[in-house]
C-alpha cells in the first residue's frame, strides 16, 4: 500500500506568521544538470544548513538539495524555542555510555545554542533572538521533575561552565514576574536558552552558505539514491555524485531512505498567532519576553514574537491528519493559560512534523559507506540540529571522535515497522497522556 506523501505537493513555504514576516526569502535555481562535489547534502532545514556551513567554511565544495524551499520542513514553522538538552537524562546517558560521554553531551546542548547566537553575529542574521527560557508546572509532581531538572543542569552542565548562565527556580508567589498565568504554579527560569524567528535565521544560514560557495538547489527533491563508492543522488532533472552524501531529511525522506524510516515515526504539531496586541499587553503577559514550555509529555509552548504577537503551539496528531481547525483547537489551548486574550484575534495557523525516535533522542549514524544521516530530533530539535550538523561536517572532515560517541546511543527500530509502529505509539501515547492527567 502506498503511503501518502508527506511533501502534499508542496511548492512554496506553508503559510504562517513565519512566512508572511521573513522578508523576501532567497530563491536558488532547481537541479537541471548532472554535477560532482565533494559532499552532497539532502534536505535544507536546519541539520541541512549546518552540515552544509560548517564544511563550506572548511573549503569543502558541497551542494544541498532541497524538495521545496530552504527551511520548508520543521525549521521554517516551529516554535523557535532555542533550548539545551537532550530527552534523555545525562545519568542515563553516563549509565549507557560512561560519565565522560554524558558531560561531551551535556558540553554539546551548550554548543549547539552558541552556533545559533554566533552565526547569527558572524553572519549578521536579523532573526528577532531573544535570551530567556521557562519551564512551568502545573502541579507538584511537575515541580519535583522541575526540581531534579535543576539539579541535574547545575551537575552535569554549569559544573563545567566558567560562567554559568543566570538560572532559578521560581515559586508560585514569584510568578507574577514570570507570566500573567494562573495555570502555573512556578517554574524554572533560565537565560542560556530562548528563542528566534526560525525562519528568518534558516534563510540567513542559506544566504551564507550560498555566499561561502555552496550551490543550493531549490524544489530538487531527490528521489533515488545510487549506493555506489561515490553515491549519486538523482532528482527528476538532474543529478549529484560526491564522495560523502549526508541526509538531513527530517521524516520526507520516505522511500528513498527505507531503512531510516524505521526508525522514526511523522508528528504533527500545531500553532497559532494571534493579532499584534499593544506592546503593554505582551509585557504583562511575559514580562520577561522569554520562551515558555510546560513539562508534559504533550505539551504546550509559546512566546511573544518581536512584532507583540503571541505564538502559542502544542497538540501532537500521529495519524496524519490535522486537527479540522487549528486555530480553534489551538485557540481552546491558549485561553487555558492566558484567558485575558478571549477577544483576541488568530491571524495564522499552521502546522508541521516531527520525526519522532522510540527514545526520544536525535541520532547520527552512517546508512551505508559515505553516506551519513541524522534524524531522530522528536520535535526538539532548533538547537540540537546545529550541533548535529557540526558533528556530521568533523565526521566528513576525518574527525570521528563525538560522532563516534553519539553514534554509540541505541537507536530502536519501531516495532512493528512503518505498518504497526503508529498503533503501538498511540498506545504508548496513551500511557504519558494518562500520566500527564494523573500528575506523573
Ligand atoms: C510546529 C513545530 C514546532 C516546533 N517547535 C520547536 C521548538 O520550539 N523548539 C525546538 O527545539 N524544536 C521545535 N520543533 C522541532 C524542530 O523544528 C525540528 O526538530 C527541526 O527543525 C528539524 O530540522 P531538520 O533539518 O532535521 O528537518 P526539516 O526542517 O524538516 O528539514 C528537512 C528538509 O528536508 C527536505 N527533504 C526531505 N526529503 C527530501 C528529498 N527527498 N529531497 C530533497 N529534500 C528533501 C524537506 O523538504 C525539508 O525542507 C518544532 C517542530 C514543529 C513542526
Amino acid at each position: 500500500m502506498k503511503s501518502r506523501s508527506l511533501f502534499n505537493n508542496a511548492n512554496t513555504h506553508t503559510d504562517s506568521y513565519y512566512a508572511a514576516s521573513a522578508g523576501s526569502a532567497p530563491t536558488f535555481p532547481k537541479l537541471q544538470d548532472n554535477i560532482d562535489v565533494e559532499v552532497c547534502v539532502v534536505g535544507g532545514g536546519f541539520a541541512g544548513l549546518s552540515v552544509a556551513l560548517e564544511l563550506a567554511e572548511q573549503g569543502k565544495k558541497v551542494a544541498l538539495l532541497e524538495g521545496v524551499k530552504v527551511a520548508w520542513g520543521a525549521s521554517g514553522r516551529n516554535g523557535g524555542q532555542i533550548i539545551g538538552g537532550w530527552n534523555i537524562g545525562y545519568d542515563a546517558l553516563a549509565s549507557q555510555l560512561g560519565s565522560d560521554a554524558a558531560f561531551m553531551f551535556a558540553r554539546m546542548a551548550e554548543e549547539a545554542k552558541d552556533i545559533i547566537y554566533d552565526r547569527a553575529e558572524r553572519y549578521n542574521i536579523d532573526c528577532d533572538i531573544k535570551r530567556g527560557y521557562f519551564l512551568a508546572a502545573m502541579k507538584r509532581a511537575h515541580l519535583d521533575y522541575i526540581e531534579e531538572h535543576a539539579q541535574t543542569l547545575d551537575k552535569w552542565t554549569y559544573s563545567q561552565m566558567d560562567k554559568p548562565h543566570k538560572h532559578t527556580l521560581v515559586a508560585r508567589k514569584d510568578m507574577g514576574e514570570y507570566l500573567q498565568t494562573d495555570r502555573y504554579i512556578g517554574g524554572h527560569y533560565d537565560e542560556g536558552n530562548g528563542h528566534l524567528h526560525p525562519l528568518k535565521f534558516a534563510m540567513g544560514e542559506a544566504r551564507a552558505a550560498a555566499a561561502l560557495g555552496v550551490k543550493i538547489y531549490e524544489h530538487s527533491k531527490v528521489i533515488r539514491i545510487d549506493r555506489n563508492d561515490r553515491p549519486m543522488v538523482h532528482t527528476a532533472e538532474g543529478s549529484v555524485t560526491a564522495d560523502k552524501l549526508v541526509l538531513c531529511g527530517n521524516c520526507y525522506l520516505e522511500d528513498v531512505a527505507p531503512k531510516l524510516k524505521t526508525k522514526i515515526m511523522p508528528a504533527g504539531t500545531y500553532m497559532i498567532a494571534t493579532e499584534p496586541l499593544p506592546a503593554h499587553i505582551a509585557q504583562q503577559l511575559v514580562p520577561k519576553d522569554m520562551a515558555t514550555c510546560d513539562v508534559r509529555h504533550i505539551l504546550d509552548y509559546f512566546r511573544v514574537s518581536a512584532d507583540n504577537r503571541l505564538l502559542f503551539g502544542g497538540k501532537t496528531t500521529y495519524t496524519g491528519a490535522d486537527p479540522k481547525d487549528i486555530a480553534r483547537t489551538m485557540r481552546r489551548d491558549m485561553l487555558k493559560v492566558f484567558p485575558q486574550l478571549a477577544h483576541v484575534k488568530i491571524d495564522y495557523a499552521w502546522g508541521g512534523y516531527i520525526d519522532l525516535a522510540v527514545n526520544r533522542m536525535p541520532h547520527v549514524g552512517e546508512l551505508h559507506e559515505n553516506i551519513l544521516y541524522t534524524q531522530g530530533f522528536s520535535g526538539f530539535g532548533v538547537a540540537p540540529t546545529q550541533i548535529a550538523g557540526r558533528v556530521l561536517a568533523e565526521k566528513v572532515m576525518g574527525n570521528t571522535e563525538r560522532y563516534d560517541v553519539w553514534n554509540d546511543i541505541n537507536h530502536f527500530t519501531f516495532p512493528g515497522g512503518t505498518l504497526l509502529r503508529k498503533p503501538g505509539f498511540l498506545l504508548g501515547s496513551s500511557y504519558y497522556y494518562i500520566r500527564d492527567f494523573l500528575g506523573r
